[in-house]
């Protein structure tokens, strides 16, 4: 930590340089052991062997603070990635703030799920002697990216649950389900983050998920394809071996696409 130098455009060269918990800004210089803070922190998950894949979440690893600086960084890199596309993005009044727009849309917006800590889904008992035992169906609204091309993936997810000890909130499912997809995943990875996510907040282990979900690389390139919809899912206990279950879950299914079609 201390081969880290102060970036010179957030602190004047005249000022002292002061550590705050040892992680301000840092910037390479040439001829320096200095380094990005993007740069520090992927060393130290590469030390912890923590996986930092696009679709994983870390925000172990990220503080409020640090998020501000890494889209400092960002900006300063996406400003090389419009040069690079030959954009002039000193006089093109539409591309002027680009660089900083895609950095914060990253952080705060599309990938904001692998930032964020699980949204707080307070869990109610649900072991009275008139517990609820049946099945719930939350249809959930989605909105991802794909890690291969970063284009948009948009859809529903169905979120199949038989209520066990605890109950979460009707919204929570929903908020679960997004937090997951905001970040950069494969669909079929999606469905399996989802599913470990809600048993992991309820407890229960019958738990099933479904996507269907339109993808911008299938739609905007590629095969241009405008009707694709891919179609996933994820059976977990009962789900997965109780035919009757199973059947409950895609019939509900079927009655929410009655009730509301999409
Ligand atoms: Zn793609």
């Amino acid at each position: 930590m201390t081969d880290f130098v102060p970036d010179p455009l957030l602190t004047p060269l005249d000022q002292e340089f002061v550590p705050m918990e040892q992680k301000l800004y840092v910037k390479k210089e040439p001829g320096t052991t200095g380094k990005y803070l993007s740069a520090a922190l992927r060393d130290r998950m590469k030390t912890d062997g923590k996986r930092f894949w696009a679709g994983d979440n870390i925000s172990d690893y990220i503080t409020e603070s640090d998020r501000e600086h890494l889209i400092n960084e960002a900006t300063e890199a996406f400003e090389k990635v419009l040069d690079t596309l030959l954009i002039d993005r000193e006089n093109d009044p539409n591309s002027k703030g680009t660089a900083r727009r895609l950095a914060k849309m990253y952080y705060n917006e599309i990938m904001a799920g692998r930032y964020e800590p699980a949204p707080d889904a307070t869990a109610f008992p649900n072991d009275s002697q008139d517990r609820y035992e049946g099945m719930l169906v939350v249809r959930s609204e989605l909105r991802s990216m794909c890690s291969h091309h970063h284009q948009p993936v948009s859809g529903v997810a169905y979120i199949g649950i038989i209520a066990a000890n605890k109950l979460i909130g009707l919204s929570k499912y929903t908020r679960i389900a997004q937090w997951c997809s905001r970040r950069g995943t494969l669909q079929e990875e999606l469905c399996n983050d989802i599913a470990r996510a809600i048993m992991k907040a309820t407890d229960a282990e019958d738990v099933a998920v479904y996507i269907q979900a339109v993808h911008g690389c299938c739609e905007n390139r590629g095969i241009m394809a405008h009707s694709s919809l891919t179609q996933t899912t994820v059976l977990k206990g009962a789900f997965q071996t109780d035919q009757s279950t199973k059947k409950e879950f895609f019939d509900n299914i079927k009655l929410q696409q009655e009730f509301a079609p999409r």
